[in-house]
């Protein structure tokens, strides 16, 4: 594209044509992915989540999966902000800022804002700076709010760094049991330590060791704790669909619902995800979603 020889009014007005375009894009976009979402497309493709289905099939980076998500599901509960995107009053920036404010308090405080304070919130951030908006929506936020999310770089092929913000009583917690250790490992690491909570929790809360409840399996009076850990074995521990280790359920290959019976050759382990996925295929995506939350 050359654009050497054009006048400046008019380098100007394309210019604006296309920011116009770019923000009508971007609304649909985000209508798009919230469509895949309801669908559980993303768990159709292999993909973990649609974080990891917009970051690998789509291509963005995690800061702009995050931004076009959190648009996305705000978009969902606060369809008015559609117009604030495409006119430009409002940024993706903006967007993940207040949702990060609405996430944490939620998860932090148990305070749940109204569709009216999430659109006063945002007339207050909308035209202002960034800087400006992100002072604005820390005053409102919590003291036990973490000022960052975590965070996980990949050092070597081995190696990560995990950075995250903590209470000070873990802090406590931590000198405790570094005190406890002291005899058999003085000056562990912190990350050496992590591990061995870690491998601790897992012999604890492995679906493939420990049996459930048979509600949260599914499985009946006729299954056991038997076949359900063969299942996990045989599974690896992972979805069978796309290996993640999150949230991990036995499913139904055909639906009980439907007359599928509890025998091991009927059962697999999918993800929460790939499960939902795999029963809106099954009864259709307007009736599973009176059940489905996202
Ligand atoms: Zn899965």
């Amino acid at each position: 594209m050359n654009l050497i020889d054009i006048g400046d009014s008019i380098l100007i007005s394309r210019l604006e044509s296309l920011a116009k375009a770019e923000r009508e894009l971007l609304a649909k976009v985000l209508h798009h992915l919230r469509e895949v979402e309801r669908r559980r497309l993303f768990a159709e493709l292999g993909y973990k989540s649609l974080h990891d289905f917009a970051t690998k099939h789509l291509a963005y980076s995690d800061d702009q999966a995050y931004r076009r998500i959190a648009a996305m599901r705000l978009l969902k509960e606060v369809p008015e902000i559609e117009q604030k995107i495409t006119s430009g009053e409002i940024s993706l920036s903006h967007i993940s800022l207040a949702q990060n404010l609405f996430n944490q308090e939620r998860k932090y405080s148990g305070k749940i804002f109204s569709k009216e304070q999430k659109q006063e919130i945002f007339s207050q951030i909308s035209t202002k700076p960034i800087r400006e908006a992100e002072r604005i929506t820390a005053s409102m936020a919590s003291q036990h709010i973490p000022a960052k999310p975590d965070q996980i770089r990949i050092v070597t092929e081995e190696k990560v760094e995990l950075k995250f913000q903590a209470s000070r009583s873990l802090q406590d917690k931590i000198e405790k049991l570094k005190g406890l250790l002291a005899h058999k490992k003085p000056n562990i690491q912190l990350g050496e330590l992590f591990e061995q909570l870690c491998d601790i929790g897992l012999k604890q809360l492995d679906p493939g060791k420990v049996a459930t409840s048979r509600k949260q399996c599914g499985i009946n009076k006729n299954s056991n704790a038997e076949v359900r850990r063969e299942i996990f074995r045989n599974a690896g521990n992972k979805c069978q669909n796309c290996g993640s280790t999150h949230a991990l359920q036995i499913d139904h290959i055909h639906p009980k619902a439907k007359g599928g019976l509890d025998t091991k050759e009927n059962l697999r382990v999918l993800c929460r995800n790939c499960n939902q996925r795999a029963a809106i295929k099954e009864f259709g995506v307007g009736k599973m979603e009176l059940y489905l939350k996202v």
